[in-house]
Protein backbone atom coordinates (compact mmCIF):
# COMPACT_ATOMS: atom_id res chain seq x y z
CA UNK A 1 0.00 0.00 0.00
CA UNK A 2 1.56 3.28 -1.11
CA UNK A 3 0.93 5.74 1.77
CA UNK A 4 1.07 9.26 1.25
CA UNK A 5 3.20 11.52 3.50
CA UNK A 6 1.01 14.19 5.92
CA UNK A 7 1.09 17.55 3.81
CA UNK A 8 2.44 15.94 0.88
CA UNK A 9 -0.60 15.41 -1.38
CA UNK A 10 -3.26 18.12 -2.21
CA UNK A 11 -5.81 14.95 -2.19
CA UNK A 12 -4.62 13.98 0.95
CA UNK A 13 -4.88 16.98 2.45
CA UNK A 14 -7.97 18.11 1.28
CA UNK A 15 -9.63 15.17 2.83
CA UNK A 16 -7.85 15.92 5.89
CA UNK A 17 -9.35 19.12 5.99
CA UNK A 18 -12.43 18.24 5.28
CA UNK A 19 -14.01 21.39 4.63
CA UNK A 20 -14.24 20.85 1.02
CA UNK A 21 -15.89 16.91 0.70
CA UNK A 22 -19.34 17.52 -0.12
CA UNK A 23 -20.08 13.50 0.02
CA UNK A 24 -17.76 10.28 1.19
CA UNK A 25 -18.13 6.23 1.75
CA UNK A 26 -15.91 4.28 3.23
CA UNK A 27 -13.09 4.14 0.74
CA UNK A 28 -13.95 7.44 -1.23
CA UNK A 29 -14.59 11.07 -1.22
CA UNK A 30 -15.91 13.82 -3.60
CA UNK A 31 -15.15 17.58 -3.84
CA UNK A 32 -16.10 20.32 -6.23
CA UNK A 33 -13.21 20.91 -8.12
CA UNK A 34 -11.74 24.99 -7.77
CA UNK A 35 -10.96 25.17 -11.51
CA UNK A 36 -14.45 24.30 -12.83
CA UNK A 37 -14.36 23.87 -16.67
CA UNK A 38 -18.25 23.77 -16.22
CA UNK A 39 -20.59 24.65 -13.45
CA UNK A 40 -20.37 21.56 -11.15
CA UNK A 41 -17.36 19.62 -12.18
CA UNK A 42 -16.21 17.77 -9.22
CA UNK A 43 -13.65 14.68 -8.62
CA UNK A 44 -14.26 11.53 -6.70
CA UNK A 45 -11.52 10.58 -4.49
CA UNK A 46 -9.69 7.43 -2.78
CA UNK A 47 -8.96 8.11 0.75
CA UNK A 48 -6.18 5.75 0.18
CA UNK A 49 -3.33 7.69 -1.45
CA UNK A 50 -2.99 5.09 -4.41
CA UNK A 51 -1.94 6.91 -8.31
CA UNK A 52 -3.65 4.51 -10.56
CA UNK A 53 -6.97 2.49 -10.98
CA UNK A 54 -4.68 -0.97 -10.84
CA UNK A 55 -3.97 -0.06 -7.35
CA UNK A 56 -7.59 -0.22 -6.10
CA UNK A 57 -8.52 -2.74 -3.98
CA UNK A 58 -11.64 -5.06 -5.00
CA UNK A 59 -13.28 -3.16 -1.71
CA UNK A 60 -12.45 0.04 -3.43
CA UNK A 61 -13.88 -0.85 -6.86
CA UNK A 62 -16.83 -2.14 -5.29
CA UNK A 63 -17.52 1.09 -4.05
CA UNK A 64 -16.21 3.72 -6.56
CA UNK A 65 -19.18 3.79 -8.99
CA UNK A 66 -21.78 4.01 -5.96
CA UNK A 67 -19.55 7.18 -5.17
CA UNK A 68 -19.92 8.35 -8.56
CA UNK A 69 -23.67 8.41 -8.71
CA UNK A 70 -23.94 9.84 -5.15
CA UNK A 71 -22.20 12.52 -6.06
CA UNK A 72 -23.99 13.22 -9.59
CA UNK A 73 -26.62 13.78 -7.03
CA UNK A 74 -24.92 15.71 -4.78
CA UNK A 75 -24.10 18.25 -7.96
CA UNK A 76 -27.66 17.93 -9.24
CA UNK A 77 -28.83 19.08 -6.08
CA UNK A 78 -26.56 21.92 -5.08
CA UNK A 79 -26.87 25.58 -5.44
CA UNK A 80 -24.16 25.77 -7.91
CA UNK A 81 -25.16 29.68 -8.53
CA UNK A 82 -24.09 30.20 -4.00
CA UNK A 83 -21.16 27.69 -4.35
CA UNK A 84 -19.60 29.72 -7.08
CA UNK A 85 -19.81 32.60 -4.93
CA UNK A 86 -18.70 31.35 -2.10
CA UNK A 87 -15.28 29.86 -3.52
CA UNK A 88 -14.70 33.77 -5.07
CA UNK A 89 -15.09 35.03 -1.73
CA UNK A 90 -12.78 32.53 -0.34
CA UNK A 91 -10.27 31.56 -3.13
CA UNK A 92 -7.82 30.07 -3.21
CA UNK A 93 -6.26 31.68 -5.60
CA UNK A 94 -6.43 34.61 -8.82
CA UNK A 95 -6.86 31.73 -11.22
CA UNK A 96 -9.19 29.94 -9.32
CA UNK A 97 -11.47 33.36 -8.84
CA UNK A 98 -11.34 33.42 -12.39
CA UNK A 99 -12.83 30.01 -12.92
CA UNK A 100 -15.05 30.16 -10.66
CA UNK A 101 -16.00 33.84 -12.11
CA UNK A 102 -16.50 31.72 -15.49
CA UNK A 103 -18.44 29.47 -14.02
CA UNK A 104 -21.16 31.78 -13.15
CA UNK A 105 -21.42 33.43 -16.42
CA UNK A 106 -21.96 29.54 -17.60
CA UNK A 107 -25.36 29.82 -19.35
CA UNK A 108 -26.42 26.27 -18.05
CA UNK A 109 -26.45 27.54 -14.31
CA UNK A 110 -30.01 28.73 -14.76
CA UNK A 111 -30.98 25.47 -15.76
CA UNK A 112 -32.08 22.69 -12.65
CA UNK A 113 -29.39 20.34 -13.15
CA UNK A 114 -26.84 19.84 -16.09
CA UNK A 115 -27.78 18.11 -19.57
CA UNK A 116 -25.00 15.73 -20.00
CA UNK A 117 -22.02 14.49 -18.05
CA UNK A 118 -18.08 13.67 -19.51
CA UNK A 119 -16.46 11.47 -17.17
CA UNK A 120 -12.31 11.36 -17.35
CA UNK A 121 -9.72 9.90 -15.51
CA UNK A 122 -6.25 10.96 -16.23
CA UNK A 123 -4.57 7.03 -15.32
CA UNK A 124 -0.87 7.99 -15.55
CA UNK A 125 1.27 10.97 -16.57
CA UNK A 126 1.57 10.27 -20.52
CA UNK A 127 -2.74 10.40 -19.83
CA UNK A 128 -2.12 14.08 -18.44
CA UNK A 129 -2.10 13.60 -14.83
CA UNK A 130 -0.30 16.28 -13.17
CA UNK A 131 -1.63 15.54 -9.03
CA UNK A 132 -0.45 12.04 -8.50
CA UNK A 133 -3.21 10.52 -6.60
CA UNK A 134 -6.20 9.30 -8.36
CA UNK A 135 -9.03 11.40 -9.02
CA UNK A 136 -12.01 10.88 -11.24
CA UNK A 137 -13.27 13.96 -12.53
CA UNK A 138 -17.60 14.45 -13.64
CA UNK A 139 -17.73 17.22 -15.44
CA UNK A 140 -21.58 18.04 -16.32
CA UNK A 141 -22.19 19.39 -19.85
CA UNK A 142 -25.07 21.65 -20.96
CA UNK A 143 -26.67 21.92 -24.50
CA UNK A 144 -24.68 24.55 -26.90
CA UNK A 145 -21.82 24.69 -23.97
CA UNK A 146 -19.46 23.84 -27.56
CA UNK A 147 -20.38 24.29 -30.88
CA UNK A 148 -20.76 20.38 -31.65
CA UNK A 149 -20.30 18.31 -28.96
CA UNK A 150 -20.01 14.99 -31.23
CA UNK A 151 -17.38 12.77 -30.22
CA UNK A 152 -16.95 13.84 -26.45
CA UNK A 153 -13.95 12.90 -24.98
CA UNK A 154 -12.43 11.00 -28.20
CA UNK A 155 -11.43 14.86 -28.52
CA UNK A 156 -8.54 14.19 -26.21
CA UNK A 157 -6.72 13.64 -29.09
CA UNK A 158 -7.84 16.48 -30.72
CA UNK A 159 -7.62 15.50 -34.81
CA UNK A 160 -9.12 11.85 -33.51
CA UNK A 161 -12.27 13.53 -32.45
CA UNK A 162 -14.43 13.43 -35.37
CA UNK A 163 -15.37 10.25 -37.05
ZN1 LIG B 1 -2.60 11.58 -1.63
Amino acid sequence: MTTCKRGGCLFCDIYEKGTEVIYENEFFYSQFDRFPISPGHSEVIPKRHVANLQALTSEEWKNFFPAIQDTIGIIESTNLWEKYNLFIKDSVNEQSKIYCAQALLHPGLTRTKPDAYNHGLNDGEAAGRSIHHLHWHIIPRYFGDVENPRGGIRHIIPEKGNY
